[in-house]
């Protein structure tokens, strides 16, 4: 069971009319676009919030507000308790303990953390505690074809300071990771195995449990994120065993400006820290400087308090509906959009086509129409989509394209809007055609 389901949680589907009332705590939601109700399936990019964050953020900056951790005033102390009961509340809710949890501007600076650890521990930085972390010549740093950038570029650069060499797991035609081909790349020179739990894109499911396996057998670090996956499913990162981890608090109903970094303990406390300064210090001379444990280590300067309190007041949303339900009813959501769009001529599905277990989202090209235009097409219906290459330029590469239309849902969705999406996208080539 996972940390964030009471005991007795069930997975079944939110039904259509708790979705409604659902609906009505997210005031955005009741948006027009024009003449039109807005159709929001952009939850992957970022997800909408509900009035219980709007309130805890508004309370906090209203009658709360003060630096954390410093000055002995009342203020002081009642912001440094909301913010540590939000790291209690986040850390409850990925399954783990709250000196596992260090707050971060968002999931890319969080693998930057890990990925400038592994820099600095290379430079000889950390001491003997930081030496799992130093890489050479020779070491294989092992990430998947189908990363989201913030989990790629950070150890292109890793690879470039250490000279340590990048590889990759590629994808089947299918979108899933090459299993056969990640036995064969994960061995005794693998140092560093980083990947996505859910891929932003495609959504596929990545095998959590098998890849760790893959990588502790080699002895390797082992770097989850989490970003497309804590907002969606029931995550308990003990269990998945993963080293650290990575999420991005406005994709699972928090504000912006606020991610947090999971590292297991023991590694924890060994990563030297990325960025210095302020609030991240035991002593301090002139001549050298004696870091806090973890989390601290890492939060260095003055921290997003309000935003960390609007995180935790997320997850309890979360919680309090059950992450298990949320997932059952987007994985319905997830097959009714697979299935639909692979119904419409000229239409194909970037992943795994309908049937196989896939996250709430679905990817796909138009013959002929350039993403940014069947973007635009659905704007004037009042759908907000993503289009691009979503941050993930070498997956398209993969499946030969430059571009995507990605519509997502999240726990407010509707059949509806996913029916809506449909029908609009069914006449976009008849459109520009
Ligand atoms: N990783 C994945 C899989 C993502 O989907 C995203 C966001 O799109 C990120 C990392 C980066 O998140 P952020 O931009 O919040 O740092």
């Amino acid at each position: 069971m996972s940390h964030h389901d009471a005991p007795g949680d069930d997975a079944t589907p939110l039904s259509p009319t708790e979705v409604s009332r659902i609906r009505n705590d997210f005031p955005i939601l009741d948006r027009r676009i024009g003449d039109r109700p807005l159709v929001y399936l952009d939850s992957s990019a970022t997800g909408q919030r509900p009035i219980s964050v709007l309130d805890a953020v508004q309370e906090f900056d209203e009658m709360r507000n003060a630096a954390v951790h410093r000055g002995a005033h009342t203020l002081a102390g009642e912001s440094t308790e909301l913010f540590e009961a939000a790291r209690h509340r986040v850390a409850a809710f990925v399954g783990a303990d709250d000196d596992e949890i260090a707050w971060t501007k968002n999931a890319t600076e969080a693998l930057n953390v890990v990925a400038y650890g592994f820099i600095n521990a290379t430079a000889g930085r950390g001491g003997e505690a930081a030496r799992r972390f130093a890489l050479r010549p020779g070491d294989e740093i092992v990430i998947t074809e189908m990363e989201h950038h913030a989990n790629l570029v950070p150890w292109q650069e890793v690879a470039a300071h250490t000279g340590a060499t990048l590889r990759w797991i590629p994808l089947t035609d299918e979108g899933e990771l090459d299993l056969a081909a990640a036995r064969d790349l994960i061995g005794e020179r693998t140092r560093v195995l980083a990947f996505t739990h859910v891929s932003n894109v495609l959504g596929t499911i990545n095998p959590v449990a098998e890849l760790v396996r893959l990588g502790r057998a080699a002895g390797a670090v082992v770097v989850l994120d989490a970003c497309q996956s804590a907002p969606h499913l029931p995550l308990d990162l003990h269990a998945l065993d993963v080293d650290f981890a990575a999420f991005s608090g406005h994709k699972m109903l928090g504000p912006t400006g606020i991610g947090a970094l999971y590292g297991r303990r023991e590694m924890f406390d060994a990563l030297p820290p990325f960025i210095t300064g302020g609030s991240m210090i035991q002593t301090v001379t002139m001549e050298r400087t004696d870091f806090m444990p973890a989390p601290t280590r890492f939060e260095a300067g003055t921290q997003p308090v309000a935003q960390a309190v609007g995180l935790g007041a997320a997850v309890d949303y979360l919680q309090h509906i059950g992450m298990a339900r949320i997932a059952a009813w987007e994985h319905r959501l997830g097959q009714r959009l697979a299935r639909g769009v692979t119904e419409i001529p000229g239409v194909r599905l970037l992943g795994p086509r309908p049937g196989v277990a896939r996250a709430g989202m679905a990817a796909v090209d138009v013959a002929g129409v350039h993403a940014h235009d069947v973007g635009q097409f659905l704007d004037d219906r009042g759908i907000a989509v993503r289009v691009g290459h979503h941050c993930a330029q070498p997956l398209h590469r993969r499946f030969g394209v430059t571009a995507s239309t990605r519509a997502s849902v999240y726990l407010y969705s509707t059949e509806a809007e996913v029916d809506a999406f449909l029908n609009a996208l069914a006449d976009v080539r008849g459109f520009f055609g």
